[in-house]
């Protein structure tokens, strides 16, 4: 099926590297007018390679200023906005909570949890001009089980899935859908920097035996942007490899 996206506008937070650089292509194959933000630069090239339908802009997810005004870019440039997938997050140093350092766990916070919220602030008062809207965010299985040395991490996901589930009741009335997705162990650029042995830990203790790929997370994005996903709201769907399932 082609065209899942036809005459939608999204924007894509994080997009410059895995599942977000994942998610721009899809939407983009699938019809959708993309803005493809990232601080890292990479979203140039991600937009390059999803065509014409694709405007990158760097920003930064947690700065209040810069999200407003990419939410404006998007409807200035097509119009309006119909979804939005708060993605963008980083991982943080490894740390037990006791040594964690106070300016690691603010910018982690303020990158996962205050990017997401600032991305549903200013998004859904324009998807609520044009009758509802289908924001889709980018927990982890940090929320549901214990990543040790993850403490910034795993509160900030802990806070997205909370906040998924709130905003959802918020909104529901209005016809603006807020879904979360549960990664597992996925290939990008967040695993390829953590030390060896914790990510083999994360692969053997997944029960499909092996790393996810980023357009296993875009599949499900794409599902829950779309108007397939029309009655569903406030859910966490786990893409672990049954990780969580024991
Ligand atoms: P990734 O390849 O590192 O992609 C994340 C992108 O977000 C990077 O391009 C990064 O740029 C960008 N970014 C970081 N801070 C930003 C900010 N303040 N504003 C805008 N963009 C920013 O990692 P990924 O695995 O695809 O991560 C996507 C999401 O999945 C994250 O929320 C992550 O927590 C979540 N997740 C990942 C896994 C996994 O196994 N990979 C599992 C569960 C959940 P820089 O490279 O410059 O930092």
């Amino acid at each position: 099926m082609t065209g899942r996206l036809e005459g939608k506008v999204a924007i894509v937070t994080g997009a410059g590297s895995g599942m977000g650089a994942a998610m721009v292509r899809r939407f983009c194959a699938e019809g959708a007018r993309t803005i493809a933000v990232d601080v890292s630069g990479a979203q140039d090239d991600t937009a390059r390679d999803a065509g014409a339908n694709c405007v990158p802009v760097h920003a930064d997810v947690s700065v209040a200023v810069e999200v407003e005004s990419f939410v404006r870019l998007a409807v200035d440039r097509f119009g309006k906005l119909d979804i939005i997938c708060n993605n963008a997050g980083i991982q943080g140093p490894l740390g037990l909570t006791a040594d964690y350092a106070e300016e690691d766990w603010d910018r982690v916070i303020a990158v996962n949890l205050k990017g997401v919220f600032l991305g549903m602030k200013y998004a859904i008062p324009e998807m609520l001009k044009i009758g509802g809207g289908s924001i889709v965010n980018t927990s982890s299985m940090a929320a549901l089980v214990a990543f040790p040395t993850l403490p910034a991490y795993s509160a900030s996901k802990g806070g997205v899935s909370c906040l998924t589930r709130l905003t959802a009741a918020e909104y529901a009335s209005q016809n603006v859908r807020v879904n979360a997705i549960l990664p597992g162990a996925i290939d990008t650029g967040m695993t390829r920097g953590m030390p060896k042995e914790y990510l083999q830990g994360a692969i053997d203790a997944t029960l499909m035996g092996r790393i996810g790929r980023p357009e296993e997370i875009a599949n499900l994005a794409l599902f829950l942007a779309s108007d397939e996903a029309s009655f569903i709201t406030g859910t966490e769907t786990q893409v672990d490899g049954g990780y969580t399932l024991v």
